[in-house]
């Protein structure tokens, strides 16, 4: 038997702080490769989103996929390189659309690399980061998040058309 729970109070309901995205992300609604994501929507989208911010080290942005919000953390804008950041928000941004459409974010038959929603914001991510004049070589340090092994990088690598650096053995590959 287990004994009773000390006499404490934990909350199952704690208020969850948003704030308008335009609030701190500004100038977005006039990027091409955001107007791509959004068309005409793009200014009432923009508008109306919401942004969480959180503390932990770990994780970067996401979107709930319970109503669409996104979430980002702090620390990652305060350590993150400029250009991780700006690619970020576009990739979100295409989650938040998504998520708009009735699509399921996370469907979990697929894995990360394969995972159809992942796949198209990436690739407007993609796209930006090439106009921008990034490498195939810097993409792919880019796509290097923590949940992906060298391995599964790759293949997200492959099914977005980014050329991985070649494997040399007995060497780091940069
Ligand atoms: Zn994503």
């Amino acid at each position: 038997m287990r004994s009773p729970l000390p006499d404490v109070q934990v909350p199952s309901n704690v208020p969850i702080a948003m704030h308008p995205f335009s609030d701190y992300f500004k100038g977005f609604e006039k990027i091409p490769a955001i107007r791509d994501i959004f068309g005409e929507q793009t200014e009432k989208v923009l508008s109306e989103l919401r942004v969480e911010f959180f503390s932990s080290k770990f994780g970067y942005m996401g979107v709930s996929d319970e109503d669409g919000h996104l979430i980002v953390s702090a620390y990652y804008l305060r350590n993150g390189d400029p250009l991780s950041k700006y690619l970020d928000v576009v990739h979100e941004l295409v989650h938040v659309r998504q998520f708009r459409e009735g699509k399921a974010l996370f469907d979990e038959s697929f894995e990360y690399h394969d995972r159809p929603t992942e796949l198209e914001a990436y690739k407007h991510a993609i796209k930006e980061a090439r106009r921008l004049g990034m490498s195939d070589e810097e993409l792919f340090e880019y796509l290097k998040v923590d949940w992906l092994d060298e391995e599964e990088v790759r293949k997200l690598a492959r099914n977005l058309g980014v050329t991985p650096p070649r494997r040399i053995r007995g060497e780091r590959v940069r």
